[in-house]
């Protein structure tokens, strides 16, 4: 279910476990405590301390059946609405919370830039959406290195007030996940797929591992900060909900 996930080096150590009609894969690393990630997939993530038992995390993936088909639910229901970019000529992608027209020609340089009109794509084959997406994808990477840094810099400021350290940035196309914050090493990264939405949306994102500098996990400490610092965080929440990372 979940072969996609980007769980990074510790990707050759997944195996399945099931319970209470649930299946997730597992992954056991150096964490304290176990987490359970719903994927864009609708698979199942489960990270576990390397020492956790079997039946522990049994037991644990059964207590949270009803919150699994809750979410479930929901997400098909957010997809059916919008079924997602189509990634060929004609079709329209996100860019920035706008929809940008795409325009395919046939060309041995693949590329993709934007135009006044939407992204300009070459590729040789116009009709391979996974080339044109390919294109697009790296256009979506050359750009977020290029906006991210100055909306990093934006949340810090208005964060000033709680002295937050200044985190490395770093960008990555993920699969799994729109951001993430390492509070040890002071790394913050974000997923260059966040192009797709509005600056508002991408600085949610932003706030919300700049929170986990201060509070690890997701308790109500965690989001009682993150209210403070993106007061519309569970609107922006709403909004990344449905969307395809793949
Ligand atoms: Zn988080």
């Amino acid at each position: 279910m979940a072969k996609k996930a980007t769980v990074g080096k510790v990707r050759a150590s997944l195996r399945t476990i099931e319970a209470g009609g649930l299946r997730a894969e597992l992954v056991r690393t150096r964490r304290r405590s176990v987490s359970l990630q719903l994927l864009p997939d609708l698979g199942l993530l489960l990270r576990a301390p390397v020492n956790a038992s079997d039946e522990y995390l049994r037991d644990f993936l059964q207590r949270r059946e009803d919150w699994v088909r809750k979410h479930r639910a929901r997400l098909e229901a957010l997809r059916a609405e919008d079924p997602g970019p189509i990634w060929s000529a004609g079709g329209e992608v996100p860019f920035l919370g706008r929809k940008l027209l795409l325009d395919v020609k046939d060309g041995s340089r693949r590329s993709a830039r934007l135009d006044t009109e939407g992204i300009a794509v070459v590729v040789p084959d116009p009709a391979d959406s996974r080339a044109v997406r390919a294109a697009v994808e790296r256009l979506y990477a050359r750009e977020a290195a290029k906006r991210f840094p100055p909306l990093l810099d934006a949340c810090l400021e208005r964060a000033a007030p709680h002295r937050l350290p200044r985190p490395e940035l770093r960008l990555r196309a993920m699969r799994s996940r729109w951001g993430s914050c390492d509070p040890v090493k002071k790394i913050v990264t974000l997923n260059t797929r966040l192009l797709r939405f509005r600056p508002e949306i991408i600085e949610y994102v932003i706030m919300h591992e700049l929170s986990h500098l201060r509070h690890r996990g997701h308790d109500a400490r965690f989001y009682a900060f993150l209210e403070r610092l993106c007061p519309e965080w569970k609107s922006m929440r709403r909004q990344l909900a449905g969307v395809f990372l793949d």
